[in-house]
């Protein structure tokens, strides 16, 4: 009998639970866009040109193995059911979603489904392990990162990937569907293109992952450990976008990186790790799914935040002053992201030294980040904000001088997001207000004309941080 597949953030061929339990089925795969369903956490605006390239690799993939895929814009509890009926499907096939919205919509398509006397089957697809599975001793969830980790790490090596299937059938008359461009997707005709370096940058899609994987395994791989808080060299994957949409699984990349470490998992351990950061942040999202909205720790529910929307303006286009701060600002809205150590810096000065509600910084990533991740983004700014369940403390307050001392020592990356600062000395570079009269001249630099002054003194910011904590640990 035919079977519906389901595509939703599993947006590959290889390795893919769904579309193996059904390839030996005539088969309609179907991508339905629901931003109703996703509400506040639709795709923002940089994940829309994201998920664009992506459909469109994923349908040229599909085409040539003999079955295009079906672009639906709509409610799924209606266009997945109605779907189901118009090919005689008793089964829709999908990879599992974690997000509490997506919980709730799978909730109604199964009832709708069932109604009419099919079903719908969720496999695991985009973790490692399914947080449900991992308890702890007691057989209660997880909330600290390194118990979850070794508990991961006990339950061995993740089976080999999948290999894509050769040819599909297709079914005998699939429905009419939207096409990409009905899809309001982004760039969107008319509009400026602020996305205009992201295809130099980016290559969405599966061969794409498999592109970039493969060149990290080449490379950066070997020096992760090293490398991967220095922000001015590409140390790092750059995998987030397509472990996100899922353009390709994490278990294909945990294979790819022991193949080139093979023996000791002490070796990979460094970069393996994040991964399973990643699945620790949906385990959280799985388990805490108020962690979107609302501070993990109770507490921190009464922080006394003092909103303002300048500061946060000032914050959002790298201009509060401090360079490694607004390198990073900028380097988030050319690139659609932004590298982690300063993802850190950027975030903690949000909500510490601005005293700025840690949502509102989350929230502006949504909409910036080509990775944009309900779990990762979510459980992260509660991590930086102290108010997560495994966060680091409050009282301990990045100073950005230091921080950018310490992590870009060559200036190599500020001055490549700054470029009105590429002529300041390194000694400088990281607190140009200090600089002598003369050496901001002979940098072509004039403060508070060129470049801003800090938005904030460190030792004020951090002081008034730390009065907020105190005043709100007196409030119980
Ligand atoms: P690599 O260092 O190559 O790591 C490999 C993979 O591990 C990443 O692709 C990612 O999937 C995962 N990973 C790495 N670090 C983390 C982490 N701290 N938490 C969870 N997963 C991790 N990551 C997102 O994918 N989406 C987000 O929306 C997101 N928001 C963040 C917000 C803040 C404030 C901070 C501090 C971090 C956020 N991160 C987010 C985590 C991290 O910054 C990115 O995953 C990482 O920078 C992606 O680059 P990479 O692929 O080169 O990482």
């Amino acid at each position: 009998s035919p079977a519906l597949l389901w595509f939703r953030q599993d947006l590959r061929l290889a390795d893919n639970p769904a579309l193996q339990a059904v390839a030996d089925r005539p088969l309609l795969p179907v991508f339905v866009l629901d931003d109703a369903a996703a509400g506040r956490w639709a795709p923002g605006a940089a994940s829309r040109w994201w998920l664009r390239q992506s459909l469109e690799a994923l349908g040229r993939d599909l085409a040539a193995r003999g079955t295009p895929l079906l672009l639906v814009r709509g409610r799924a509890e209606i266009v997945i059911p109605a779907l189901a009926a118009a090919i005689g499907a008793p089964e829709v096939l999908a990879g599992r979603l974690y997000q509490p919205w997506a919980r709730e919509r799978d909730r109604r398509v199964a009832e709708a489904l069932e109604v009419a006397g099919r079903r719908l089957r969720l496999l695991t697809s985009s973790l490692l392990r399914d947080p449900a599975r991992v308890m702890s001793g007691s057989g209660r969830p997880y909330a600290v990162y390194t118990p979850f980790a070794k508990a991961v790490a006990a339950m061995g090596e993740p089976d080999f990937p999948i290999l894509p299937p050769a040819r599909l059938r297709p079914v005998a008359a699939p429905p009419p569907g939207d096409t990409l461009d009905s899809l309001a997707l982004y760039p969107v005709a008319g509009e400026p293109d602020w996305a205009a370096d992201f295809p130099a940058l980016w290559t969405p899609g599966e061969a794409g992952a498999q592109a970039r994987l493969a060149r990290f395994v080449a490379g950066p791989v070997s020096g992760y450990a090293a490398q991967r808080n220095d922000p001015g060299t590409e140390g790092t994957s750059g995998l987030s976008p397509h472990l996100h949409w899922g353009e390709l699984s994490p278990r294909q990349v945990w294979h790819a990186v022991r193949q080139a470490q093979p023996g000791e998992l002490s070796q990979p351990w460094p970069f393996l790790s994040e991964i399973l950061w990643r699945e620790f942040s949906y385990h959280l999202l799985w388990h805490r799914p108020e962690m979107p909205d609302r501070a993990l720790r109770e507490r921190f529910a009464g922080f006394p935040w003092q909103p303002d929307a300048a500061l946060l303006r000032a914050w959002q286009r790298g201009r509060t002053g401090y360079p490694i701060v607004d390198a990073g600002m900028r380097q988030l809205w050319h690139y659609g992201w932004m590298h982690n150590r300063v993802r850190m810096i950027a975030a903690s000065l949000l909500v510490k030294h601005l005293l700025q509600p840690w949502q509102a910084g989350a929230a502006w990533f949504w909409d910036t980040l080509v990775d944009a991740d309900l779990a990762s983004n979510s459980a992260s700014w509660q991590w930086i904000a102290g108010s997560g369940s495994d966060a680091a403390p409050y009282f301990r307050v990045f100073n950005p001088v230091l921080q950018g001392e310490k992590f870009d020592p060559a200036g190599r990356y500020v001055r490549r997001f700054v470029p009105e600062l590429a002529a300041l000395p390194g000694k400088w570079l990281h607190q140009p207000w200090k600089a002598p009269a003369e050496v901001l001249r002979g940098a072509g630099v004039i403060l508070g004309r060129d470049y801003p002054g800090p938005v904030i003194a460190h030792a004020a910011g951090r002081a008034r941080a730390l009065a907020a904590f105190a005043a709100l640990r007196a409030g119980g």
